[in-house]
């Protein structure tokens, strides 16, 4: 069985082929467990192959078949030109250097100039970007530029916070415990207050919960 992402999706630096080809990605599987010194053919590793790459496909490619114009398309018109910060959003994405998982959580801003999207779509327009191969300094930016690109605000804002087991499983005494990262377009990276609000935004919601 093959799958094909649209054209339409990013294709980052990483992406070879819009095909991926589950049974070669199982038999590999299959190969690795072997190589472990495990028996793959074991009643409780028997289904494993089949498990890991579907798991592995939709983690890590489920992404590329999403396209973030088509996300935040959704919108619709209206006087609202103020802060809007949707945050918290959890994200599970994929390290491609060591082939383990991040995770934690995104929050998103922008400043609507005549148009508003939908918050599922930005909860959406997240696990497009995180569902693929990534680095968490490139996922934060492509979520700020996606919305700079889609909604044209006066500016927009990502904040990723996220922890990796990657670190944690090859470096455990000396892992960060969180990696932050953030991305400012437009308005909140070139009018400072409106950078500190976003930040003031953020910080206020965490001494409330
Ligand atoms: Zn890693």
């Amino acid at each position: 069985m093959t799958r094909e992402a649209p054209a339409a999706a990013d294709e980052g630096a990483l992406l070879r082929t819009h095909r991926s080809d589950i049974d070669r990605a199982e038999a590999a599987i299959h190969e690795l467990i072997d190589a472990l010194g495990f028996d793959p053919d074991a009643a409780e590793l028997a289904a494993t192959p089949a498990r890991v790459a579907r798991t592995l496909i939709q983690a890590t490619l489920g992404g590329y078949e999403r396209d973030p114009q088509e996300i935040l398309s959704a919108t619709f018109r209206g006087p609202y030109r103020d802060l809007v910060l949707v945050t918290d959003i959890f994200f599970v994405s994929m390290c491609p250097h060591h082939l383990l998982p991040f995770s934690g959580h995104a929050h998103l801003a922008y400043l609507p100039r005549d148009r508003v999207v939908g918050l599922g779509r930005v909860t959406d327009l997240v696990q497009a970007f995180a569902c693929r191969f990534q680095f968490q300094e490139k996922l934060t930016q492509e979520l700020a530029d996606a919305m700079m690109d889609h909604l044209q605000p006066f500016g927009a804002a990502c904040r990723i916070e996220a922890t990796h087991y990657c670190e944690r499983v090859a470096h455990e005494e000396r892992a960060p415990s969180l990696v932050i990262t953030e991305a400012v377009r437009g308005r909140f990276a070139d009018d400072p207050e409106s950078g500190d609000r976003f930040r003031r935004a953020l910080a206020d919601r965490r001494g409330r919960s």
